[in-house]
């Protein structure tokens, strides 16, 4: 059946600017890391996908092991970009990464140019495409020179396999070498990758927020729900088919009787704000302009709604805010 966009998709969403660029990124995002491999139907994933851009998600994110098996959510995205976004290439963000580990032996993990610059290539085929619009450096990589690592995303970007370059989990000291690099190289760098959630602070004490709007680079945050945690799906149990219920990367060890005593209260504070507990996770991490948008994965494409429609709530309290971190700290 033949697809085409919602009439009112740009009207739908809000769009930020991504650091000091000329790029403006939908204020949520969609990431394939999970329910995009071989154990997922087809048409659940097309319906994913089709969802958001009809909600005004323009960026996909993705990486080369994303599946499983490794590979697969490169494949079916292209497939999904054949056959139904094909005339719609230029309204889209396409990001893939490298750094985890793709295939066996020396060069299928980390961040050589030998690993960096053909496992884009091996990007780029699966998806069916002649560039993507940001390749990230997928994790730091203590054993290999940063500039092999910049130069290689420089290369990348120069010859054309990218538009833009990013990091991903890089700290903010780690952040400020690449930065300083990839400046000198002379192909700045769009985009940091890092987790952040209501649960997940890391990036707080480290000072990144801080360090990217001082080098005016953009920030994608990952698992801003915590997985789902952040939803009220856990409330009342592990639901089946559900992240958590399945072996994977949500142990149901954290899904403690501490941790659901606090979704409760964050659900609780979310209703008062007439939002869903994703919502509010997701507006959340926007409440400063240093983080451009909200990366959340989705399993079905009425969860994608769900977190669309954060944008119509971005804003907070003093108090709210108060209430937030005392809950998420209980
Ligand atoms: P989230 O924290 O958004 O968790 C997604 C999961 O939450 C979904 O699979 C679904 O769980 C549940 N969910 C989503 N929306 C709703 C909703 N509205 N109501 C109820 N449940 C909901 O993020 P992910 O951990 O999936 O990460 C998102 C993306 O971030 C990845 O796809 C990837 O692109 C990127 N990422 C990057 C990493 C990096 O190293 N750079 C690492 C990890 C992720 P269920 O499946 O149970 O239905």
């Amino acid at each position: 059946t033949d697809y085409r966009p919602a009439d009112d998709r740009y009207e739908r969403m809000v769009y930020r600017r991504c650091g000091a660029s000329g790029v403006m990124l939908p204020a949520v995002s969609l990431g394939l890391w999970q329910n995009f491999g071989h154990d997922t139907p087809h048409a659940t994933k097309r319906a994913i996908c089709l969802k958001a851009f009809d909600l005004g998600i323009t960026h996909f994110d993705l990486a080369n092991n994303y599946g499983p098996p490794p590979g697969s959510a490169e494949r079916a995205f292209g497939e999904i970009l054949r056959s139904d976004f094909r005339g719609y290439r230029d309204e889209l963000v396409i990001a893939s990464k490298a750094g985890y580990r793709m295939h066996p032996g020396p060069y299928g993990e980390w961040g050589s140019r030998k690993y960096l610059i053909e496992s884009c290539d091996a990007s780029l085929k699966r998806m069916g495409l002649d560039h993507v619009d940001i390749f990230y450096s997928h994790r730091f990589d203590p054993d290999t020179p940063l500039e092999e690592t910049m130069g290689a995303l420089d290369t990348i970007v120069r010859s054309g396999r990218a538009l833009y370059a990013g990091v991903s989990s890089y700290n903010s000291q780690r952040t400020r070498e690449a930065v300083a690099i990839l400046n000198r190289l002379g192909t700045p760098c769009l985009i940091h990758q890092p987790s952040y959630s209501i649960l997940n602070r890391w990036l707080e004490p480290d000072g990144l927020k801080q360090t990217l709007t001082e080098l005016g680079v953009g920030a994608i945050a990952f698992s801003v729900l915590a997985q789902g945690m952040l939803t009220t799906k856990y409330l009342g149990g592990i639901p089946e088919g559900s992240r958590a219920s399945q072996a994977g990367s949500l142990s149901p060890k954290f899904l403690t009787d501490k941790a659901l005593a606090s979704i409760n209260k964050l659900n609780e504070i979310a209703q008062s704000r007439g939002q869903t507990l994703a919502q509010m996770a997701i507006a959340w991490t926007l409440r400063d302009a240093a983080i451009t948008t909200a990366l959340i994965g989705a399993s079905k494409p009425s969860q994608v709604e769900d977190c669309a429609a954060a944008v119509q709530n971005l804003s907070f309290t003093a108090e709210e805010l108060a209430l937030i971190d005392r809950h998420a700290n209980d």
